[in-house]
């Protein structure tokens, strides 16, 4: 067994041959010749002229050992439905859907917008985009119009998948709406919609546009869609993240290089065999859906748990009695869950045999140490922290406990994986910073590995504008997150450098946020910012200046409009970015050239000291927030 060092410096060194192995653990019909073309840095091109498919990879090739074993369990305790299907009728399912797709003219290289709840439909059509070369853009079904309608303009679907409801805690959530109003706020018009009725709520179908799932699914009920073999370089998906502006990215990926990736993370990190299962708590609308819901298990052969419904209904234990009941080996969950979980009666973790268990991942946000602890005391299995982004695709710091298993460190994700290239540099000057527990904001040096993102969306200088400028005098991947790294070369990450926050794992944008909070005719400016919070690791606050303020005399009529602002947002981008407090002022603190100060605003949330303050155009601002913030009577 190699140490983990020696590997991780192979996959630098030796670039060529440490990933032509790796992407032996995938089939291809044409084997590539070379793994990685790095001739147009910062766009790493992995594996081109190799051909394969996601979809082959997730499921036919499974057929010939394991038909008959469980390939998806659905599970939900909203709509109390449980279905296993297996490699075989995953299959079936699959192609009906890519013959629908195919149908309704979604054909290599169309965009697919999916807009769904966790339901088996949601996972067929992204395997079914993938079998025919459409590129999927899953859009997380708890954003509201506006958000869905930014998306629509900037992937220009041919054809959108969606359901008529989700649920949450027992409550309907209609989709369809507000898909229809995404679709009339939108100057890209799709070609057609594809409606799963779940029979939740009522639709209204706009014909000529809108089509049945089960009808159409019955006339292809036996059609075979053969998987389009396609160049590793080709577009597999775009998934929407945001940043400092107000317009989210299209983070898109390729398909070989993100087959292979996910093949050797779950070998390498994840522990897995195929014919056990795995089990994720993610939605499928976020990265760590994509990554660990559905492509890495079905590519490694392992049975994958789609859960919809909340962790805490019936009761604490229901994650607890899946893992017992299907035997999951590896369960991959985010710190805001367990911290939820934690309030709960402990006993629920003792209820069931999870013997089966090897270990559960948590990343999407900081592991604080008590949390930590008392899940890995708890379950009294290993919980390893793994740090990554939208952007990469799978880990970038955790422990590789499949090719040598090291310790873990509380408070620290852990070690640069294989083939990420992880420095530390100052952040005005670009140097390097060597030594250990210096701070600085966490680079990739080039060429990113496979399954990185490989550019924006139909937007390359965006990507090399964004990621790769942002440090002084060099040309590396800025993360956008501080870290400092200890003695053992252990990262520590300290949170982000730009304006993006997260609540719950979820990367929010607070410009967007503003934006959005903007629209209400009574606010004339607003700064959000991100402040920490002992469950949902932070919330999103706002403070706004009220275009007239003669009828905020009272804690009533404040507390109407911000009751009015959240609706906005609940409307526009949905309850997941809706502030936890909106507060109002007369002024924000601003910097002498109008730039919002809102680092300053965030520390004295926090109850921090507000840092230099030099630039501050008029003092009284933060003293504002301050007053406000003060509890009664003080
Ligand atoms: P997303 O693209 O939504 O996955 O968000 C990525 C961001 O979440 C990172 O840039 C970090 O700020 C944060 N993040 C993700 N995983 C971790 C982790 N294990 N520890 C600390 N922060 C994390």
């Amino acid at each position: 067994m190699p140490s983990y060092a020696d590997f991780h410096r192979r996959s630098l060194q030796d670039r060529e041959n440490f990933w032509a192995e790796q992407a032996r653990l995938i089939d291809w019909q044409v084997p590539p010749q070379q793994a990685c073309d790095n001739s147009k840095p910062p766009f790493a091109r992995w594996f081109a002229g190799g051909t394969t498919n996601l979809c082959h990879n997730a499921v036919d090739r499974h057929l010939k050992d394991r038909a008959e074993q469980a390939a998806l369990i659905y599970v939900s305790t909203e709509t109390n439905q449980e279905r296993v299907y297996s490699f075989r009728e995953l299959h079936r399912e699959v192609q009906k859907m890519a013959a629908v797709l195919a149908s309704l003219g979604a054909g290599k290289g169309d965009r697919v917008l999916i807009y769904m709840p966790m339901i088996p439909e949601a996972v067929f059509a992204m395997l079914a985009c993938a079998r025919i070369g459409a590129i999927h853009s899953v859009v997380f079904g708890g954003f509201a119009s506006v958000s869905l309608a930014t998306r629509i303009e900037d992937a220009e679907p041919k054809v959108i998948v969606s359901a008529d409801a989700g649920s949450r805690g027992g409550k309907v959530v209609p989709y369809k709406p507000l898909l229809d109003e995404a679709v009339r706020l939108s100057s890209y018009q799709p070609q057609a919609v594809l409606l799963v009725d779940r029979g939740l709520a009522p639709m209204e179908k706009v014909p000529g546009r809108d089509h049945d799932w089960a009808t159409l699914a019955d006339q292809h009920a036996r059609s075979e869609v053969p998987c389009t073999w396609l160049d590793a370089a080709d577009i597999s998906y775009t998934i929407y993240t945001s940043g400092t502006t107000g317009r989210p990215k299209g983070v898109q990926r390729d398909v070989g290089g993100y087959a292979v990736a996910l093949a050797a993370s779950m070998k390498h990190i994840f522990l897995a065999k195929a014919g056990e299962t795995y089990f994720s708590t993610s939605d499928i609308g976020w990265v760590v859906g994509h990554s660990y819901i559905v492509y890495g298990p079905l590519i490694a052969g392992m049975a994958t748990i789609l859960y919809e419904g909340l962790p805490v209904r019936p009761d604490a234990g229901i994650w607890w009695s899946l893992v017992e009941k299907y035997k999951v080996t590896s369960m991959f969950s985010a710190p805001t869950a367990v911290r939820v979980l934690k309030k709960q009666d402990p006993a629920f973790l003792k209820k069931y045999n999870l013997s089966s268990l090897k270990a559960l991942f948590l990343a999407g946000e900081p592991l604080d140490e008590p949390t930590a602890r008392w899940i890995s005391d708890g379950l009294g299995v290993p919980v390893i922290d793994n740090y990554w982004q939208t952007e990469s695709g799978w880990p970038i710091l955790t422990i590789a406990n499949g090719v040598e298993p090291q310790a873990s460190k509380f408070g620290s994700p852990g070690l640069p994986m294989y083939g990420y290239d992880v420095r530390l540099v100052h952040e005005s000057t670009g140097e390097e910073l060597k030594e250990p527990g210096q701070k600085g904001v966490v680079v990739i040096a080039g060429p990113t590995p496979p399954g990185f993102m490989q550019t924006v969306w139909r937007d390359d200088g965006r990507y090399v504008d964004t990621y790769w400028k942002s440090i002084p005098g060099q040309e590396v991947y800025s993360t956008f997150d501080w870290g400092i790294r200890d003695a053992d070369g252990y990262y520590y990450i300290l949170g982000r450098t730009d304006d993006v926050i997260n609540v719950a794992g979820h990367r929010l944008g607070t410009r967007e946020i503003e934006e959005s909070i903007s629209s209400h005719p009574n606010v004339a400016e607003v700064a959000v910012v991100g402040v920490a919070d002992a469950l949902k690791g932070q919330v999103a606050m706002a403070f706004c200046v009220p275009r007239d303020a003669s009828g905020l005399v009272d804690e009533a009529a404040k507390l109407k409009l911000e009751g009015e602002i959240m609706k906005v947002v609940d409307e526009q981008l949905g309850a997941v970015a809706r502030p936890a407090r909106v507060r109002f002022v007369t002024l924000l603190p601003k910097t002498r050239s109008g730039k919002l100060l809102r680092r300053a605003i965030q520390a004295v949330c926090e109850g921090r000291d507000a840092g230099d303050l030099t630039t501050i155009e008029d003092p009284s601002a933060l003293q504002q927030i301050k007053d406000l913030l003060k509890p009664a009577g003080e």
